[in-house]
């Protein structure tokens, strides 16, 4: 039997998100089994036994919006590189992704189902996935990276969907076969976006009846839609056609928020992404005739989820890290307390909420019993200073279905 008990330490989000101190957790077999001050009375129970020395231990973080194929979505790296050195960049994107502490992410595009096989049979180290495969763009939409030169940039290989539906039947068509490739979840570009090889991010991409025939069509393939949504018109309509979630959401209003509200969608405000491309504006690191558009963005983004925030939208945390580099992605959680969050809030976003998100909060997302033992384990309190969580230095212990994949502590 392979059990471990973990004794004297602080609980951050056990059963209804309750900080629990001084208490012992079991876990038995990839699961945690029991919690209580009790526990480490009989010793002889654990094959191991680890002392938190008053540490404090939280559930794994979920990132619900990542890239890990990606790095920087430069247009030629598909030309230079060999295919094999695209999927060993993703191998390495997830190990960084694992040591910050995120032991599942929800990949918004690129990471295939062999990729999330491999990482599930522990082919290497890697957060669990939940998987898009491909996003579904329109022609000449945020995911069209034909250029002008007409080459298309898009990653090709066999059974690997091409992005470009239009049309009624086209999006139904195109639902299916991602759906079919492994997506667990149906991924859309709804507006145009800032690294766009031909787009605006105000532009509106697919109409209202596409829209609602991919969610319709994912809903009957027993999955949910996630939609891309800078502009305002863009992301009026995925609210309209009853999305899951809005990935960024920089033109949400309160009108908007409500409607959100009301229909139980989820808000990714990507924080990470946006201030990453912020700085590099200001920095001159983008096209010239992106720069002024980006910093107008980020700054209405800021504004406009703070709007959605006090409205009480629900919020999940994900970076869009493979935008920007790997490896960050507790940092989403200092902007969502500069935004108005609590640690503990912040906190909760980053775990339940987003293991939410991706419609796992059975199995991750908080301490209790049955669920999976992932947890993430640190000496300084988060609670005091969410920063803490961003150096990825002080995640001293990262746990995978009870597996110690990270241990800088003992
Ligand atoms: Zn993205």
């Amino acid at each position: 039997m392979n059990s471990t008990l973990m004794k004297n330490i602080t609980l951050i989000g056990a059963a209804n998100w309750e900080v629990k101190e001084n208490t012992s957790i079991a876990i038995e077999n990839g699961k945690i089994k029991e919690i209580g001050e009790d526990l480490s009375k009989n010793p002889s129970n654990y094959s191991q036994i680890i002392d938190g020395e008053d540490g404090f231990l939280m559930p794994g973080f979920v990132d619900a919006h990542v890239h890990l194929m990606a790095n920087g979505f430069h247009n030629e790296d598909n030309m230079n590189n060999p295919l094999s050195y695209y999927f060993y960049k993703g191998l390495n994107a997830a190990k960084l992704t694992l040591e910050t502490g995120v032991t599942t992410v929800r990949d918004c595009g690129l990471a295939d189902y062999g990729f999330k096989l491999a990482a599930k049979d522990k082919l290497f180290p890697s957060p669990k996935l939940q998987i898009s495969v491909m996003p579904l763009s329109i022609t000449g939409g945020h995911f069209d990276i034909t250029l002008k030169s007409g080459h298309d940039m898009i990653v090709r290989y066999p059974g690997f969907p091409h992005p470009i539906c239009n049309g009624v039947e086209g999006v139904i068509a195109k639902t299916r076969e991602v759906a079919r490739a492994g997506a667990d979840f149906i991924k859309v570009m709804a507006t145009g976006g800032t690294i766009s090889a031909n787009d605006k991010t105000d532009d509106i991409q697919f109409n209202i009846k596409e829209l609602k025939a991919i969610v319709s069509e994912a809903n009957r393939l027993d999955r949910k839609v996630a939609t891309h949504c800078h502009g305002y018109g863009g992301l009026k309509l995925s609210i309209k056609a009853n999305v899951h979630s809005i990935e960024h959401g920089t033109s949400v209003d309160k009108k908007n928020a409500k409607s959100m509200v009301e229909k139980d969608i989820f808000l990714i405000p990507t924080f990470s992404v946006m201030k990453n491309q912020e700085i590099a504006a200001k920095n001159h690191l983008l096209e010239d005739h992106k720069i002024e558009g980006t910093l107008k963005l980020a700054k209405i983004h800021g504004e406009n989820i703070e709007i959605a925030y006090n409205q009480g939208v629900k919020i999940a945390m994900g970076t869009d890290s493979g935008v920007q580099e790997h490896g960050n992605n507790l940092s989403e959680l200092g902007y969502f307390v500069r935004m108005g969050m609590s640690p503990l809030e912040a906190i909760m976003a980053g775990t339940l909420n987003s293991a939410k998100c991706s419609c796992l909060q059975d199995e991750i997302g908080s301490i209790e019993p049955g669920k999976s033992a992932d947890l993430v384990f640190t000496k300084k309190n988060p609670l005091d200073e969410i920063s803490v969580l961003e150096d990825k230095n002080n995640i001293l212990m990262v746990f995978q279905d009870g597996e110690i994949v990270k241990n800088k502590y003992y």
